[in-house]
């Protein structure tokens, strides 16, 4: 069993720097950096930190004792200055001691899980805190990484083992005198546990939006001031402005916070009858993509007339009418097809009704996560395999009649796998580098 080390905390230079050293050897590290054995578990020690003879840097020592730590190993954490060389030289005496080794990505996570100290809903709550950029998204997190989903899962498996009993029992004891229909008492158990899951997958869509943001798409005819507008929302230049129609030829991306809500600007290509193939490429992209997001935005100049065979393909839910700064005072006519939208008068070049645009995207999405269930699916991989949960216990459900226990059981042990993949419980192997493929070194 290796020791493994890493730095832990973030880029270098910084104020203070995390050294993280889990395993075995961990007391060995303490001894050979410090010259005294380790403090009492969660106790902090103030010590220099020694490379051969030479002093490093004074820092504080944590140390955690096995199995009470965070990978359920030995743990030592070094808190240094977060000087280059002071990392360096910490890290360098550490590789010298026999056992120790440097940490691979998601290393220590991944001995969290392997000691059963996290499952991989936690270990993924975890990760996603880490790159939690909005509120929403950290709580989202947080809820997941203490268990949120873990415990749900759990507590299906429960019923399904107990489910699984009376099965079985009827199975091994159908010659002796037990009571009727035990395997007929499985039907509410699964019914219920079918509600339960339809009704959490509902929720699915909204925390995978939540943990990878909200999708916006502005849309609408050449040169309206859809790159001017996404420029304004970045508040730097990402999008090529031109005067030339056709210009946006890929999808540009502007990540924003909008009051907690993680939001994606996509701006799509110009959407028009395009002459050259690239072009037409970039539009019937621009099409999918706009009919794909969660929001469509059209943009369309202040007072021009509607844009009929645009709206026609992907009806707006929202419309932006630019370029208000060259109209002369009066608003503009209603445009008579879109007159049921919202609707906001704007200026990408000056930068006027973008706040009121923001706050209406915004509202819009806090509105859908605040009548979400607290606990929601955040992954693909999670809606995947909770699908084929309730396809097994439909499966189960179809079979009860035909007085075959055998099969309903298998199908009981089908469903409660599929949880067990979710939690890591089962199938483990096979998930593990998708799970910790995304991590960082340290974590
Ligand atoms: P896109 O083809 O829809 O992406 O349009 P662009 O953002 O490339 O803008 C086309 C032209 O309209 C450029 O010359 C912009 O400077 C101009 N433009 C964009 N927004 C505004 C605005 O609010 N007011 C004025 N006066 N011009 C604008």
């Amino acid at each position: 069993m290796d020791t493994i080390a890493a730095l832990s905390s973030g880029a270098v230079p910084s104020g203070v720097a995390v050294i993280r050293v889990s395993g075995p050897r961990a007391k060995a590290a303490v001894e050979a950096l410090t010259g005294r054995a380790p403090p009492k578990p969660g106790k902090v020690s103030l010590r220099v930190f020694r490379k051969g003879g030479e002093p490093l840097d004074k820092g504080l020592l944590v140390w955690f004792a096995s199995p009470k730590s965070f990978t359920g190993e030995d743990v030592a954490e070094f808190q240094t200055h977060g000087g280059r060389a002071v990392v360096d030289g910490v890290l360098a005496a550490l590789s010298e001691i026999e056992g120790v080794r440097f940490a691979e990505a998601g290393e220590f996570s991944k001995q969290a899980f392997l000691n059963g100290r996290l499952d991989l809903t936690e270990v993924e709550g975890l990760a996603d805190l880490v790159n939690a950029e909005t509120s929403l998204q950290r709580r989202q997190a947080l809820a997941q990484m203490s268990g949120a989903l873990a415990e749900l899962y759990e507590s299906w498996r429960g019923r399904l083992i107990r489910a699984l009993g009376f099965v079985e029992a009827e199975i091994d004891f159908s010659d002796e005198d037990l009571p009727d229909g035990l395997t007929g008492e499985t039907v509410p158990v699964i019914s219920k546990l079918i509600e339960e899951v339809r009704g959490h997958l509902e929720g699915a869509h909204l925390g995978e939006r939540l943990r990878d943001g909200f999708r916006v798409a502005i849309y609408g005819a050449p040169n309206v001031g859809k790159s001017s507008l996404l420029n304004r929302l970045a508040e730097r230049d990402v999008a090529i402005v031109s005067e030339q129609p056709g210009t946006t030829r890929d999808f540009l991306e502007v990540h924003l916070n909008l009051g907690g809500v993680p939001v994606t600007v996509v701006d799509t290509a110009g959407l028009r009858s395009a002459e050259d193939e690239i072009e037409r490429i970039g539009v019937a992209r621009g099409l999918v993509q706009a009919s794909e997001a969660d929001l469509r935005l059209l943009v369309m100049e202040a007072g021009a007339g509607d844009p009929v065979d645009l709206y026609e393909t992907a009806r707006p839910h929202v419309v932006a009418l630019n370029k208000s700064d060259l109209m002369a005072g009066s608003p503009p006519a209603t445009q008579k097809e879109l007159a049921d939208l919202p609707s906001f008068l704007i200026s990408a070049k000056e930068g006027t009704g973008i706040g009121d645009l923001l706050d209406f995207i915004s509202k819009r999405f806090r509105e859908r996560v605040e009548a979400a269930p607290a606990v929601v699916p955040t992954r693909i991989r999670h809606r995947e395999i909770l699908t084929r949960y309730e396809f097994a216990l439909q499966r189960a459900l179809k079979v009860v009649d035909k007085e075959s226990p055998d099969l309903l059981a298998e199908e009981l042990r089908q469903a409660m796998w599929a949880l067990g993949e979710i939690t890591g419980r089962a199938g483990v192997e096979d998930m593990l580098d998708v799970v910790f493929k995304d991590f960082c070194i340290g974590k």
